[in-house]
């Protein structure tokens, strides 16, 4: 019903290009994990080889403890929804949803019961009669995510499966997805491009940027204190501040901050984060540009001859030319090493 997951220092090569580099990763049985990055990551290349679709070039990947690495897709403990869904048109959705087990042997008496039940799990009770065309993009998707869970999966793979819906649709199929998976067990694996998706549905993201993992961890630890500067700038706006760290503070241009380390460092400041009544003032800003944004104003000021932003309570106003004095919350300055744009 459920297991791990270990990838090994994989790496995939494809030509010239190297997809894969050293990725090392375990995901944990029930878990559901999100793989997150921009296009051509190496998000569906790493889906790819845990669903059997892709061999890795070099390296391991065992799921439930078993060595996987020739074992063709159909013999793995695993199913993968595509973004396109590739439902069978000519089929009715009960059909459709049965198809895996009909493809494993399983009569028809218990794969339809097996089809109406996975049917009503994703909220389309009663709908087995109808054909896909017959759907709305919404429902496409539940019935492709039914029929990949009727085989009972112990590892679900999802690649941009929410990719083709509009924004609401898409923000209520990710709490849909969500409970779905408390409700099987089964591992997830989720891959897509959209930092609010992954933030909202993961247990765990793992940010990806040219073939490697840049950060592993729970939405809020990647958020609050991300591992890398790539991790900072995907996941949400970010400030860069670049400094010299010695004892304690660095110095850089809004003045001594607090920075742990020695030598070259940048500091991630959250834009929310900079607010007139943060606790440490860092001058004066002038504001450069202000976005009503609904519950906050995105504004771009100059500080200390820097360009920085922040999103401002809407009681706060911020007019272009304005003078605004700023302060920043310590607490929530992240420093990463190395001091490099
Ligand atoms: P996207 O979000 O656009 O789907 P991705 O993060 O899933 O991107 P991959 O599809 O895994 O990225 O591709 C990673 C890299 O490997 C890219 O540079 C891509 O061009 C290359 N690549 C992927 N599949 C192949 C292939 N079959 N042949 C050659 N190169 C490939």
């Amino acid at each position: 019903m459920t297991a791990r997951i270990e990838i090994e220092n994989a790496a995939k090569v494809f030509g010239p290009s190297l997809a894969l580099d050293s990725v090392n990763l375990t995901v944990e049985a029930g878990e559901y994990c999100v793989l997150l990055g921009p296009s051509g990551c190496g998000k569906t290349t790493l889906l790819n080889i845990i669903g059997g679709f892709a061999d890795p070039t070099s390296g391991a990947i065992r799921i439930g403890g078993r060595d996987m690495v020739g074992v063709p897709a159909a013999d793995r403990p695993t199913t993968t929804v595509f973004q396109d869904y590739a439902l069978f048109p000519h089929m009715t959705l009960r059909d459709n949803v049965g198809f895996g087990l009909r493809m494993r042997g399983q009569g028809r008496a218990d794969r339809n019961a097996r089809a109406d039940e996975m049917l009503e799990l994703v909220g389309l009770s009663g709908a087995g009669d109808r054909r896909p065309a017959q759907l709305s993009g919404g429902q496409r998707q539940r019935v492709a995510l039914a029929r990949a869970l009727a085989v009972q999966p112990d590892v679900l793979l999802l690649d941009e499966p929410l990719g083709a819906l509009d924004l609401n649709l898409r923000r209520s199929m990710q709490e849909e997805l969500k409970a779905i998976q408390s409700k099987v067990g089964a591992t997830f694996v989720h891959v897509t491009h959209d930092q609010e998706e992954a933030m909202a549905i993961a247990d765990r993201i793992v940010v990806m940027n040219g073939g490697r993992i840049e950060d592993v961890g729970p939405p809020e630890r990647v958020y609050r204190a991300p591992a890398s500067r790539f991790a900072a700038s995907f996941l949400g706006e970010m400030n860069f501040l670049t400094g010299e760290a010695q004892g304690g503070t660095a110095a850089t241009a809004l003045g001594p901050l607090p920075a742990e380390g020695q030598g070259p460092v940048t500091l991630c400041l959250r834009p929310e984060h900079l607010r007139p009544d943060a606790p440490m003032g860092v001058g004066t800003a002038q504001v450069l540009e202000t976005v009503f944004q609904g519950g906050h104003r995105r504004v771009r000021v100059s500080l200390a001859g820097v360009t920085l932003l922040a999103h401002l309570p809407l009681t706060v106003t911020a007019e272009p030319g304005q003078s605004i004095a700023l302060g920043i919350d310590p607490d929530h300055l992240t420093v990463l090493p190395g001091g490099t744009q």
